[in-house]
């Protein structure tokens, strides 16, 4: 099983059509199937009418995907008992901190960042006194809830029963290699977000999981997020899906292609005639 995730945050662009056709080839090779998945957690930013686009552009591309369409947005409360399944194990614990105060000089390390750049979390509340945390969870605050990393893979050792947590990642032709994952480089992560009852990582893992999606095909953006999210597999007792990351497409300045810097959007190609065929060219796919 196979599957296509886009976020509805804006048109697809030809890096989306190298990631759909991608998993979408790998699904015929394998003799799989193929889904796809609206990743609309970030309410915020997703909008119905790009799903409309979305889907037409896929069709467009001549990608065939089984129905029914998950929709994210529609799943909270799935999402919700994942990491109640983790609080409960002791693994969550309640931020409350604003992102001011999280990248604030005094609380951040400097040099200390993730793996997508973005400042390590500086632990600010991560050793509240009960009390306080308590009194704030009774008032109403609002927080996030973020993984203790330290006791997360402490428990994940346990899981594994010593044996190092490893990813696999296969060719587009099907070989297979295995890398250790080190999810510690992401520290302690939101897992649940203030705003939405979810994270990209939960809802990837809980989704890819319960859809049986055993082949997850995606940008090299995602590479060491992966490494979270099998963390959170082995945490949750989920099956590890083999991965295949593919390789990005950067705009002429060697940008990667963002949807909100309106980079080539698939909507544009098609309305100045080209075809499915002429998409795959540019990306160097075979014909279908
Ligand atoms: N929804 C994510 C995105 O649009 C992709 C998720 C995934 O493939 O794991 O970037």
């Amino acid at each position: 099983m196979l599957r296509f995730a886009p976020s509805p945050n804006g048109r697809l662009h030809i890096g989306h059509a190298l990631s759909a056709l991608t998993g979408f080839d790998m699904a015929r090779r394998l003799g799989g199937r193929f889904l796809v998945r609206i990743e609309d957690i970030d309410v915020g930013r997703a909008r119905p009418n790009f799903v409309d686009g979305i889907l037409a552009d896929l069709d467009w591309l001549g990608i065939v995907w089984e129905m029914p369409i998950l929709v994210q947005s529609q799943h909270f409360e799935t999402y919700r008992e994942a990491a109640r399944r983790l609080a409960d194990d002791g693994l969550l614990y309640p931020c409350f901190a604003t992102r001011t105060e999280i990248t604030a000089p005094a609380a951040a390390a400097p040099d200390a960042v993730d793996p997508d750049g973005a400042p390590l979390y500086p632990g600010l509340h991560r050793a509240l006194p009960d009390a306080e945390r308590a009194a704030r969870l009774g008032r109403g605050e609002p927080h996030a809830l973020r993984i203790a990393m330290d006791r997360a893979l402490a428990r994940a050792n346990v899981m594994l029963g010593g044996r190092p947590l490893t990813i696999t990642e296969v060719t587009a032709e099907g070989v297979a290699t295995t890398r250790p994952a080190d999810p510690g480089r992401w520290g302690d992560a939101v897992i649940v977000r203030k705003d939405v009852p979810a994270s990209y990582h939960l809802a990837v893992v809980v989704d890819d999981a319960r859809q049986g999606v055993t082949h997850v095909t995606r940008g090299m953006d995602l590479y060491a997020a992966t490494d979270l999210h099998r963390l959170l597999q082995v945490l949750l007792g989920l099956r590890a899906p083999v991965y295949h990351h593919h390789r990005l497409i950067a705009d002429a300045a060697g940008r990667k292609l963002s949807k909100s810097a309106g980079d080539t959007a698939l909507a544009d190609l098609r309305a100045a005639g080209a075809t499915a065929a002429t998409v795959r060219a540019m990306l160097g796919l075979e014909p279908p």
